[in-house]
């Protein structure tokens, strides 16, 4: 393993230090995070917990934006929290519909960086594909986001404010008065956007704990599916700290191939990421994971790459998601013809694998997968310039 590559891999993260004056952003942070968060700013302990659980309610709940609607807390103490904190989500700069009713959000993150946001409406529910990180450190030679390098990983608050900024857009938060279950039109959540969840690995687990919270976004562990190229050391985390659903890009059948796709297997190869996900449903008490698959012509979409695709798989409760590829401007590669798709998914659905073709949503604004790409273009930062710029 030694002689490959290695992958470079820059951990940005924002400044943890409050600019002079700054007020801290309360969207984001875990419960625990905001218990300490509310007790350091003089809430007495005793009221803390109850504090807490109402602030959050307002939050995630109703959808509140000032400290001044929290109607149930005291003139002075939302006063204090407004001193405080801020309720600060992504601003949204562009907005784009499909004529298939897919919406694409060009979302501002701090320091001007973009990211985009999707959300895929569907009969009787919805699923938004929120982006972890500005760009990506990974290139696969078939992706749009891998195109543009790193900027920086988002924080907690602006992955959670990709969803709320969606429910915004949507009209989604309840009236108050109305019964608590409602119909959802952001029913799922995948984190498929832009960036390698697993390379910003604390941010996206502390988001999904606020999104899975039962008093708030509520959205349940099973409808969040998390889809890496293959970090093999963060995937065991991923069952044990978050346990939402896994998703994998596979793509290909052979060390050869997948190198070239996904060259982060030069370092974590299919061997060593079969074996770790074989442990993964049993760590995360869920069902399948997804192996998906871009179809990619004469590249991975033959006959026999569908037979070893499964042998490979075999002993792993899976579905494998077959991705017709997107095109981009200056992409290398075509979408394999329907019918080579339709042979493909029939070989795997006689091993017994249920084989959805992912259907191409939102394409005609360059929303489908793997078109994602904001126009924020910048080197790939040292370790030494981040460090210099955050002061950490
Ligand atoms: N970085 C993560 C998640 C984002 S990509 C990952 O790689 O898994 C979501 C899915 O879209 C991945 O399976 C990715 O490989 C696939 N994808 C990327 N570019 C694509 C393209 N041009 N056409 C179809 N699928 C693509
Ligand atoms: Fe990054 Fe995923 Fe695109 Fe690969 S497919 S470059 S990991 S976003």
């Amino acid at each position: 393993m030694n002689a490959t590559p290695p992958i470079t891999q820059d951990v940005l993260t924002l400044p943890r230090k409050l600019p002079e004056g700054g007020k801290r952003n309360i969207i984001g942070l875990t419960r625990p995070q905001l218990l300490a968060a509310l007790v350091e700013m003089g809430t007495p302990e005793r009221q803390a917990k109850m504090r807490l659980g109402q602030i959050w309610q307002w939050l995630y709940h109703w959808g509140v934006r000032d400290f001044e609607n929290m109607t149930n807390l005291g003139k002075d103490y939302r006063a204090q929290l407004a001193a405080h904190f801020e309720i600060a989500l992504p601003e949204v700069v562009n907005r784009q519909i499909s004529a298939d009713g897919t919406r694409k959000y060009l979302v501002r993150i701090a320091g001007g960086h973009e990211v985009e946001t999707v959300y895929i409406p569907e009969t009787g529910r919805g699923t938004l594909c929120v982006s972890s990180q500005v760009g990506c450190t990974l290139t696969c030679s078939f992706c749009h986001t891998g195109t543009q390098r790193l900027v920086r990983n988002l924080t907690a608050g602006e992955i959670v404010g990709q969803l709320m900024l969606a429910r915004d857009d949507l009209g989604e938060w309840p009236e108050q008065g109305a019964p608590r279950e409602h119909t959802r039109l952001v029913s799922n959540l995948v984190l498929m956007g832009m960036g390698e969840p697993l390379y910003n690995f604390e941010a996206v687990r502390d988001a999904m704990h606020v999104v899975m919270d039962n008093e708030g976004l509520t959205l349940s562990r099973r409808r969040i599916t998390l889809s890496t190229s293959g970090v093999v050391p963060e995937i065991s985390r991923t069952a044990e700290e978050i346990g939402c659903l896994l998703a994998v890009s596979f793509h290909a059948t052979t060390d050869e191939v997948r190198d070239t796709l996904v060259p982060i297997n030069k370092r974590w190869n299919i061997k060593t990421l079969l074996d770790t996900l074989r442990e993964y449903p049993r760590l995360s008490n869920s069902e399948r994971i997804t192996f998906e698959y871009v179809m990619l012509n004469g590249v991975n979409d033959s006959d026999a790459d569908a037979r070893r695709l499964v042998k490979l798989i075999q002993g792993i409760p899976a579905k494998i998601n077959l991705i017709p590829f997107n095109e981009w401007p200056g992409s290398a590669y075509q979408r394999s013809t329907p019918e080579r798709i339709a042979a493909f998914a029939e070989i795997v659905f006689n091993a017994g694998y249920s084989s959805p073709v992912r259907k191409p949503r939102g394409e005609d604004i360059m929303a489908a997968c793997g078109q994602l790409k904001s126009a924020t273009e910048r080197q790939r930062k040292s370790r030494a310039q981040i460090a210099a710029e955050t002061g950490t």
